[in-house]
């Protein structure tokens, strides 16, 4: 099961005091103003697509994430899964953050039973799917685990078993693999896609790394610097993605489509008054 996903003119604001939001959007009487965090997002997304989404800290990345997670609503536009507004968090949504939110009285086993008692599945079933689900992310062996008794890429396969395993036809994720090491986060990039690969889910996953993006989506969208907006979307064609044993990070297709978007991000950085061009690709992102 996937789902479509539609943006259609979202735009998201926050109301702050006038000190913060004054010199970036209007103000208002008692002194607050409106804060542009995410303006005019149109994006389309088709059921079962993996999309990536990159750019600069703090250009609404998480925001559009919540918008579509439910957990806030756009202040003007209209955020659609399977053609319906979405009306606030839901099962047919599954929710993965950087940080690992499990919780930590349950063992791995428990915290992915814990979506499906909300969904009322019976127990034996609970169990039965909650075990399928930690197998798929590799966790054989480790279900009568504590969160403090597993590894941080652990907790994340934890993390993402629970969101699988009441079935949404979306996977909606926010920097998951961030707080990760390098190994880890490659080697869990790669379960992610085969997993996304089995399960047909649709995939949105913000990251704020070139090199993941491209390893990962089927389609980039590139992010303004804030007010988001969206800048470009670069189709990613990389023969032999997720492959165990290819190398595609090291193929030509890669370092092209790297170097792509590391040009739109370096010209969103220099676009910014005051804020010097990005000169790496670590600076791009974080301007
Ligand atoms: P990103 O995930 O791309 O780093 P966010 O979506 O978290 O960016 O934030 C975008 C902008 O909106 C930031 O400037 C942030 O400070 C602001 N922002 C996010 N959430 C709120 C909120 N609840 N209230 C006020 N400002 C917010
Ligand atoms: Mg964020």
């Amino acid at each position: 099961m996937s789902s479509g996903i539609v943006f259609e003119q979202v735009s998201k604001s926050f109301p702050v005091r006038e000190e913060r939001g004054a010199r970036n959007g209007r103000t208002r009487k008692g002194g607050s103003a409106d804060f542009a965090a995410v303006r005019d997002v149109s994006l389309e997304i088709a059921a079962g697509e993996f999309l990536a989404v990159v750019g600069p800290s703090g250009c609404g990345k998480s925001t559009l994430l919540d918008l579509l997670g439910g957990l806030a609503e756009p202040t003007s536009g209209r955020v659609l899964v399977d053609g319906k507004p979405v009306r606030g968090p839901g099962l047919d949504r599954g929710v993965v953050f950087q940080q690992y939110a499990l919780l930590p009285w349950r063992t791995a086993q428990a915290n992915v039973e814990f979506g499906l008692e909300a969904k009322r599945v019976p127990r034996r079933e609970r169990r039965e799917r909650a075990r399928e689900y930690l197998s798929l992310v590799g966790l054989d062996g480790f279900a009568d685990r504590y969160p403090h008794e597993l590894s941080g890429g652990m907790k994340q396969r934890v993390a993402i078993a629970r969101s699988l395993a009441f079935d949404p036809g979306v996977l909606l994720m926010d920097e998951p693999f961030a707080a990760l090491d390098a190994q880890t986060r490659e080697s869990l990039q790669e379960e992610l896609l085969r997993i996304w690969q089995r399960t047909g889910k649709t995939v949105v996953f913000i990251t704020h790394g070139i090199d993941e993006a491209v390893y990962l989506g089927e389609r980039v969208a590139v992010l303004t610097a804030r007010p988001g907006r969206v800048k470009e979307i670069v189709t990613v064609d990389l023969p032999g993605r997720g492959d165990a044993d290819g190398d595609v990070r090291s193929s030509p297709e890669f370092a092209h489509h790297r170097h792509e978007i590391w040009s739109l991000l370096r010209d969103e950085s220099a676009a910014r008054p005051g804020a010097p061009a990005a000169r790496t690709e670590s600076e791009a992102v974080h301007v």
